[in-house]
Protein backbone atom coordinates (compact mmCIF):
# COMPACT_ATOMS: atom_id res chain seq x y z
CA UNK A 1 0.00 0.00 0.00
CA UNK A 2 1.61 3.41 -1.26
CA UNK A 3 2.05 5.78 1.32
CA UNK A 4 -0.04 9.22 0.67
CA UNK A 5 0.71 12.55 1.93
CA UNK A 6 -1.76 15.30 2.50
CA UNK A 7 0.31 18.61 2.07
CA UNK A 8 -0.45 21.80 3.90
CA UNK A 9 -4.16 21.31 4.81
CA UNK A 10 -5.84 22.65 8.30
CA UNK A 11 -6.36 19.70 10.29
CA UNK A 12 -9.99 20.85 12.21
CA UNK A 13 -8.43 21.70 15.57
CA UNK A 14 -5.05 22.40 15.10
CA UNK A 15 -5.04 25.49 13.89
CA UNK A 16 -2.81 26.04 11.66
CA UNK A 17 -1.65 24.17 8.44
CA UNK A 18 0.25 21.08 8.63
CA UNK A 19 1.19 18.06 6.66
CA UNK A 20 -0.53 14.31 7.36
CA UNK A 21 1.45 11.19 6.38
CA UNK A 22 -0.76 8.02 5.94
CA UNK A 23 0.53 5.01 6.30
CA UNK A 24 -0.69 1.15 5.82
CA UNK A 25 -4.22 2.97 6.70
CA UNK A 26 -3.48 4.91 9.32
CA UNK A 27 -2.41 8.10 10.36
CA UNK A 28 1.31 7.80 10.57
CA UNK A 29 2.23 11.61 11.21
CA UNK A 30 0.85 14.98 11.61
CA UNK A 31 3.33 17.98 11.39
CA UNK A 32 3.53 21.74 11.19
CA UNK A 33 7.56 21.54 9.43
CA UNK A 34 7.05 19.75 6.08
CA UNK A 35 7.25 16.18 5.59
CA UNK A 36 9.52 14.06 3.65
CA UNK A 37 8.41 10.80 2.40
CA UNK A 38 10.00 9.51 -0.43
CA UNK A 39 8.08 7.38 -2.60
CA UNK A 40 4.40 8.71 -1.45
CA UNK A 41 1.84 9.82 -3.34
CA UNK A 42 1.62 13.53 -2.51
CA UNK A 43 -1.61 15.57 -2.89
CA UNK A 44 -1.79 18.88 -2.21
CA UNK A 45 -4.74 20.15 -0.03
CA UNK A 46 -2.97 23.42 0.67
CA UNK A 47 -5.66 25.70 2.68
CA UNK A 48 -8.40 23.18 2.92
CA UNK A 49 -10.05 22.09 5.83
CA UNK A 50 -9.38 18.34 6.90
CA UNK A 51 -11.95 16.46 8.59
CA UNK A 52 -12.15 12.76 10.03
CA UNK A 53 -14.60 10.67 7.89
CA UNK A 54 -18.21 11.86 8.46
CA UNK A 55 -20.84 9.62 10.39
CA UNK A 56 -24.18 9.51 9.51
CA UNK A 57 -25.57 8.05 12.89
CA UNK A 58 -29.08 7.35 11.92
CA UNK A 59 -30.90 6.57 8.74
CA UNK A 60 -32.77 4.01 7.54
CA UNK A 61 -30.84 2.93 3.91
CA UNK A 62 -33.38 -0.35 3.94
CA UNK A 63 -36.26 2.01 2.91
CA UNK A 64 -34.78 4.54 0.30
CA UNK A 65 -36.03 4.98 -3.66
CA UNK A 66 -32.34 6.69 -4.11
CA UNK A 67 -30.73 6.91 -7.55
CA UNK A 68 -34.30 5.56 -8.90
CA UNK A 69 -36.88 7.59 -11.04
CA UNK A 70 -38.33 10.12 -8.63
CA UNK A 71 -41.65 8.75 -6.54
CA UNK A 72 -44.54 11.39 -6.66
CA UNK A 73 -45.76 11.62 -3.27
CA UNK A 74 -49.21 12.30 -2.82
CA UNK A 75 -50.24 10.47 0.48
CA UNK A 76 -52.38 11.33 3.20
CA UNK A 77 -49.51 13.75 5.30
CA UNK A 78 -50.68 12.13 8.19
CA UNK A 79 -48.87 9.57 10.48
CA UNK A 80 -51.27 6.69 9.47
CA UNK A 81 -51.37 7.93 6.14
CA UNK A 82 -47.14 8.07 5.72
CA UNK A 83 -47.09 4.52 7.38
CA UNK A 84 -49.72 3.10 4.87
CA UNK A 85 -48.16 4.70 1.91
CA UNK A 86 -44.81 2.92 3.25
CA UNK A 87 -46.22 -1.18 3.93
CA UNK A 88 -48.56 -0.14 0.59
CA UNK A 89 -46.22 0.35 -2.11
CA UNK A 90 -43.09 -1.27 -1.08
CA UNK A 91 -43.94 -4.23 -3.14
CA UNK A 92 -45.05 -2.53 -6.46
CA UNK A 93 -41.24 -0.46 -5.86
CA UNK A 94 -38.95 -3.29 -5.24
CA UNK A 95 -38.17 -1.90 -1.53
CA UNK A 96 -36.05 -3.12 -0.25
CA UNK A 97 -33.67 -2.53 -3.20
CA UNK A 98 -29.66 -4.02 -3.00
CA UNK A 99 -29.33 -1.43 -6.21
CA UNK A 100 -30.95 1.59 -4.36
CA UNK A 101 -29.14 1.17 -1.15
CA UNK A 102 -25.72 0.59 -3.29
CA UNK A 103 -26.47 3.85 -4.83
CA UNK A 104 -27.09 5.92 -1.54
CA UNK A 105 -23.99 4.81 -0.21
CA UNK A 106 -22.34 5.49 -3.32
CA UNK A 107 -23.15 9.35 -2.59
CA UNK A 108 -22.40 9.11 0.97
CA UNK A 109 -19.03 8.03 0.12
CA UNK A 110 -18.59 10.27 -2.05
CA UNK A 111 -20.08 12.97 0.04
CA UNK A 112 -17.08 11.79 2.98
CA UNK A 113 -18.95 9.58 4.83
CA UNK A 114 -16.86 6.64 6.31
CA UNK A 115 -19.70 5.04 8.68
CA UNK A 116 -23.05 4.43 9.03
CA UNK A 117 -25.25 3.44 11.54
CA UNK A 118 -28.93 2.09 9.73
CA UNK A 119 -32.25 1.17 11.25
CA UNK A 120 -33.38 -2.06 9.15
CA UNK A 121 -37.30 -2.29 9.55
CA UNK A 122 -38.17 -5.86 11.31
CA UNK A 123 -41.32 -7.15 11.45
CA UNK A 124 -43.09 -10.73 10.63
CA UNK A 125 -44.30 -9.09 7.01
CA UNK A 126 -40.59 -8.25 6.22
CA UNK A 127 -38.87 -11.20 8.20
CA UNK A 128 -35.02 -10.08 7.90
CA UNK A 129 -35.12 -9.09 4.32
CA UNK A 130 -33.95 -5.77 4.73
CA UNK A 131 -30.89 -6.87 7.00
CA UNK A 132 -29.83 -9.21 4.00
CA UNK A 133 -30.52 -6.51 1.48
CA UNK A 134 -28.40 -3.90 3.36
CA UNK A 135 -26.20 -6.58 3.92
CA UNK A 136 -25.61 -7.20 0.19
CA UNK A 137 -25.10 -3.35 -0.73
CA UNK A 138 -22.69 -2.94 2.17
CA UNK A 139 -20.73 -5.56 1.15
CA UNK A 140 -19.64 -3.40 -2.19
CA UNK A 141 -19.04 -0.38 -0.68
CA UNK A 142 -16.21 1.14 1.26
CA UNK A 143 -18.40 2.64 4.31
CA UNK A 144 -18.41 0.77 7.77
CA UNK A 145 -22.45 0.12 7.88
CA UNK A 146 -23.59 -1.03 11.26
CA UNK A 147 -27.05 -1.95 11.48
CA UNK A 148 -29.78 -1.71 13.97
CA UNK A 149 -32.85 -3.65 14.40
CA UNK A 150 -35.75 -1.90 14.09
CA UNK A 151 -39.35 -2.85 15.30
CA UNK A 152 -40.84 -0.54 13.29
CA UNK A 153 -44.19 -1.19 13.82
CA UNK A 154 -44.26 -2.18 17.47
CA UNK A 155 -42.85 -5.44 19.50
CA UNK A 156 -45.66 -6.00 21.96
CA UNK A 157 -48.77 -5.02 19.60
CA UNK A 158 -46.90 -6.96 16.46
CA UNK A 159 -46.46 -10.79 17.64
CA UNK A 160 -43.50 -12.38 16.23
CA UNK A 161 -41.30 -9.35 15.72
CA UNK A 162 -39.56 -9.56 19.14
CA UNK A 163 -38.26 -13.29 18.06
CA UNK A 164 -37.33 -12.03 14.91
CA UNK A 165 -35.12 -8.92 16.39
CA UNK A 166 -33.39 -11.79 18.39
CA UNK A 167 -33.04 -13.64 14.95
CA UNK A 168 -30.82 -10.55 13.66
CA UNK A 169 -28.95 -9.88 16.18
CA UNK A 170 -27.95 -14.00 16.22
CA UNK A 171 -27.24 -13.11 12.48
CA UNK A 172 -24.17 -10.39 13.58
CA UNK A 173 -26.56 -7.34 13.41
CA UNK A 174 -24.78 -4.59 15.42
CA UNK A 175 -27.57 -2.77 17.83
CA UNK A 176 -31.04 -3.58 18.61
CA UNK A 177 -33.48 -1.07 18.53
CA UNK A 178 -36.59 0.58 20.10
CA UNK A 179 -40.24 2.44 19.39
CA UNK A 180 -42.07 4.75 21.50
CA UNK A 181 -42.31 2.31 24.34
CA UNK A 182 -44.91 4.16 25.65
CA UNK A 183 -46.90 5.89 22.13
CA UNK A 184 -46.83 2.63 19.91
CA UNK A 185 -46.06 -0.67 22.34
CA UNK A 186 -48.36 1.00 25.27
CA UNK A 187 -46.22 -0.53 27.73
CA UNK A 188 -42.84 0.91 28.54
CA UNK A 189 -41.73 -1.22 31.08
CA UNK A 190 -42.04 -4.53 29.32
CA UNK A 191 -40.52 -2.83 26.02
CA UNK A 192 -37.53 -1.62 27.34
CA UNK A 193 -36.85 -4.63 29.80
CA UNK A 194 -37.24 -6.38 26.19
CA UNK A 195 -34.87 -4.35 24.25
CA UNK A 196 -32.16 -3.44 27.25
CA UNK A 197 -32.46 -7.31 27.99
CA UNK A 198 -31.79 -8.40 23.96
CA UNK A 199 -28.84 -5.71 24.14
CA UNK A 200 -27.48 -7.32 27.56
CA UNK A 201 -27.13 -10.96 26.00
CA UNK A 202 -25.69 -10.58 22.58
CA UNK A 203 -23.66 -7.83 24.01
CA UNK A 204 -25.09 -5.39 21.10
CA UNK A 205 -25.30 -1.64 20.85
CA UNK A 206 -29.63 -0.21 21.66
CA UNK A 207 -30.66 2.86 20.03
CA UNK A 208 -34.10 3.56 20.37
CA UNK A 209 -36.69 5.83 18.22
CA UNK A 210 -38.45 8.13 21.15
CA UNK A 211 -41.04 10.47 19.58
CA UNK A 212 -43.22 10.46 22.91
CA UNK A 213 -43.30 14.20 23.95
CA UNK A 214 -43.28 16.21 26.68
CA UNK A 215 -43.20 14.59 30.34
CA UNK A 216 -44.40 11.23 28.86
CA UNK A 217 -40.85 11.33 26.71
CA UNK A 218 -39.18 12.83 29.75
CA UNK A 219 -40.34 9.77 31.63
CA UNK A 220 -39.31 7.08 29.68
CA UNK A 221 -35.70 8.85 29.51
CA UNK A 222 -35.48 8.65 33.21
CA UNK A 223 -36.04 4.97 32.58
CA UNK A 224 -33.52 4.73 29.74
CA UNK A 225 -31.52 6.32 32.07
CA UNK A 226 -32.13 3.75 34.72
CA UNK A 227 -31.89 0.45 32.71
CA UNK A 228 -28.63 1.50 31.13
CA UNK A 229 -26.88 3.04 34.75
CA UNK A 230 -28.08 -0.60 36.32
CA UNK A 231 -26.79 -3.21 33.53
CA UNK A 232 -23.91 -1.28 33.09
CA UNK A 233 -24.75 -0.38 29.31
CA UNK A 234 -22.91 3.27 29.18
CA UNK A 235 -21.46 3.86 25.86
CA UNK A 236 -24.07 1.15 23.97
CA UNK A 237 -27.02 3.06 24.65
CA UNK A 238 -28.32 6.13 22.49
CA UNK A 239 -32.00 7.74 22.11
CA UNK A 240 -32.70 8.81 18.76
CA UNK A 241 -34.80 11.93 17.94
CA UNK A 242 -35.97 12.49 21.59
CA UNK A 243 -38.35 14.91 20.84
CA UNK A 244 -39.10 15.34 24.48
CA UNK A 245 -35.48 16.93 25.29
CA UNK A 246 -36.66 19.70 22.96
CA UNK A 247 -39.78 20.51 24.65
CA UNK A 248 -39.16 20.41 28.36
CA UNK A 249 -38.82 23.23 30.57
CA UNK A 250 -34.88 24.02 31.28
CA UNK A 251 -34.75 22.31 34.42
CA UNK A 252 -36.21 19.39 33.69
CA UNK A 253 -33.65 19.31 30.55
CA UNK A 254 -30.62 19.93 32.41
CA UNK A 255 -31.64 17.24 34.85
CA UNK A 256 -31.93 14.48 31.83
CA UNK A 257 -28.74 16.20 30.35
CA UNK A 258 -27.19 15.45 33.67
CA UNK A 259 -28.48 11.53 34.17
CA UNK A 260 -28.07 11.16 30.06
CA UNK A 261 -24.33 12.16 30.33
CA UNK A 262 -23.54 10.30 33.89
CA UNK A 263 -25.50 6.88 32.38
CA UNK A 264 -23.57 7.50 28.88
CA UNK A 265 -26.59 7.56 27.16
CA UNK A 266 -26.11 9.51 23.55
CA UNK A 267 -29.12 11.56 21.77
CA UNK A 268 -29.05 10.81 18.15
CA UNK A 269 -30.75 13.86 16.69
CA UNK A 270 -31.59 14.54 12.81
CA UNK A 271 -33.78 18.01 13.09
CA UNK A 272 -36.21 17.08 10.29
CA UNK A 273 -38.87 19.06 8.86
CA UNK A 274 -40.33 20.93 12.29
CA UNK A 275 -40.03 18.37 14.96
CA UNK A 276 -38.69 19.31 18.22
CA UNK A 277 -34.71 19.36 18.39
CA UNK A 278 -32.85 18.16 21.44
CA UNK A 279 -30.86 20.91 22.85
CA UNK A 280 -27.64 20.06 21.62
CA UNK A 281 -25.51 23.33 23.09
CA UNK A 282 -26.57 22.12 26.71
CA UNK A 283 -26.40 18.56 26.11
CA UNK A 284 -22.81 19.22 24.83
CA UNK A 285 -22.34 21.03 28.10
CA UNK A 286 -23.35 18.69 30.64
CA UNK A 287 -21.02 16.04 28.53
CA UNK A 288 -24.09 14.04 26.73
CA UNK A 289 -22.42 12.31 23.23
CA UNK A 290 -24.95 14.33 20.20
CA UNK A 291 -24.98 12.45 17.18
CA UNK A 292 -26.86 13.09 14.30
CA UNK A 293 -28.10 11.36 11.07
CA UNK A 294 -30.49 12.10 7.77
CA UNK A 295 -33.31 9.85 9.36
CA UNK A 296 -35.38 8.79 6.36
CA UNK A 297 -33.18 9.20 2.50
CA UNK A 298 -35.70 9.54 -0.50
CA UNK A 299 -38.09 7.18 0.85
CA UNK A 300 -41.97 6.61 0.75
CA UNK A 301 -42.09 8.46 4.51
CA UNK A 302 -40.92 11.65 2.86
CA UNK A 303 -38.83 13.11 -0.72
CA UNK A 304 -35.89 14.82 1.19
CA UNK A 305 -32.40 14.13 2.13
CA UNK A 306 -29.25 13.83 0.30
CA UNK A 307 -26.61 11.93 1.84
CA UNK A 308 -24.68 14.51 2.51
CA UNK A 309 -23.62 14.60 6.28
CA UNK A 310 -22.22 18.27 5.97
CA UNK A 311 -25.49 19.27 4.85
CA UNK A 312 -27.04 18.07 7.09
CA UNK A 313 -24.98 19.14 10.45
CA UNK A 314 -26.21 22.56 8.38
CA UNK A 315 -29.80 22.12 9.41
CA UNK A 316 -28.89 20.30 12.49
CA UNK A 317 -27.03 24.16 12.74
CA UNK A 318 -29.88 26.19 11.78
CA UNK A 319 -32.98 24.37 13.19
CA UNK A 320 -30.55 25.19 16.56
CA UNK A 321 -30.39 28.84 15.64
CA UNK A 322 -26.71 28.61 15.87
CA UNK A 323 -25.24 31.42 14.18
CA UNK A 324 -21.83 31.54 16.18
CA UNK A 325 -19.05 30.03 14.41
CA UNK A 326 -18.07 28.13 17.86
CA UNK A 327 -22.02 27.00 17.90
CA UNK A 328 -22.25 26.10 14.23
CA UNK A 329 -18.94 23.61 15.33
CA UNK A 330 -20.65 21.59 17.80
CA UNK A 331 -22.74 20.80 14.32
CA UNK A 332 -19.86 19.19 12.57
CA UNK A 333 -18.88 17.44 16.09
CA UNK A 334 -22.81 16.01 16.03
CA UNK A 335 -21.45 14.76 12.45
CA UNK A 336 -18.47 13.49 13.65
CA UNK A 337 -16.57 12.61 16.60
CA UNK A 338 -20.35 12.31 18.13
CA UNK A 339 -21.42 10.01 15.62
CA UNK A 340 -17.69 7.88 16.48
CA UNK A 341 -18.54 7.78 19.95
CA UNK A 342 -22.53 7.11 19.63
CA UNK A 343 -21.28 4.27 17.13
CA UNK A 344 -18.50 3.18 19.32
CA UNK A 345 -15.82 3.34 16.84
CA UNK A 346 -12.24 2.63 17.91
CA UNK A 347 -9.02 5.13 16.52
CA UNK A 348 -11.36 7.67 15.40
CA UNK A 349 -9.40 11.22 14.86
CA UNK A 350 -7.00 13.24 13.22
CA UNK A 351 -4.24 11.97 15.59
CA UNK A 352 -1.45 9.67 14.76
CA UNK A 353 -2.68 5.75 15.17
CA UNK A 354 -6.28 6.92 14.12
CA UNK A 355 -7.27 4.92 11.24
CA UNK A 356 -7.09 7.05 8.11
CA UNK A 357 -10.24 7.88 7.71
CA UNK A 358 -10.33 11.73 5.99
CA UNK A 359 -12.05 14.00 4.39
CA UNK A 360 -11.11 17.39 2.69
CA UNK A 361 -13.25 20.19 2.26
CA UNK A 362 -12.83 23.28 0.13
CA UNK A 363 -13.21 25.85 3.21
CA UNK A 364 -11.13 28.05 5.70
CA UNK A 365 -12.84 27.11 8.74
CA UNK A 366 -15.75 24.72 10.11
CA UNK A 367 -18.24 26.56 10.34
CA UNK A 368 -17.36 27.76 6.59
CA UNK A 369 -17.73 23.80 5.77
CA UNK A 370 -21.03 23.04 7.42
CA UNK A 371 -22.83 26.61 6.12
CA UNK A 372 -21.24 26.15 2.66
CA UNK A 373 -20.81 22.60 2.15
CA UNK A 374 -18.93 22.42 -1.15
CA UNK A 375 -18.13 19.35 -3.01
CA UNK A 376 -15.53 17.29 -1.20
CA UNK A 377 -12.22 17.73 -2.74
CA UNK A 378 -10.81 14.52 -1.55
CA UNK A 379 -12.06 11.39 0.44
CA UNK A 380 -10.46 8.70 2.30
CA UNK A 381 -10.76 5.70 3.68
CA UNK A 382 -8.22 3.11 5.80
CA UNK A 383 -5.58 5.11 3.80
CA UNK A 384 -7.44 4.37 0.25
CA UNK A 385 -8.18 7.37 -1.56
CA UNK A 386 -11.84 6.62 -3.36
CA UNK A 387 -12.90 9.90 -4.59
CA UNK A 388 -10.10 13.13 -5.44
ZN1 LIG B 1 -35.56 6.83 12.11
Amino acid sequence: MTDVLLRGGLPWGLGAPADILVRDGRIDRVSLDPIDAPGARVLDVAGQLVLPGLVEAHCHLDKTLYGGPWVPHSADDTLSGRISNDLGRRAELGVPSVTRIAALLERMSAAGTTHVRTHTDIDPEAGLRGVEAVREAAAGSPIDVRQVAFPQHGVLTNPGTAELLEEALKSGVEAVGGLDPAGIDRDPVRHLDLVFGLAGRYGTHLDLHLHDGGSLGGWELELIIERTKVLGLGGRVAVSHAYALGQLDDAYQDRLAEGLAEAGVAVVTAAVYSFPVPPVKKLRAAGVTVACGHDGIRDLWGPYGSGDMLERAMHLAYRSTFRRDDDIELALEAATVGGARALGLDDYGLAPGDRADLVVVPAGSPAEAVVVHPARTLVMKDGVVLHN
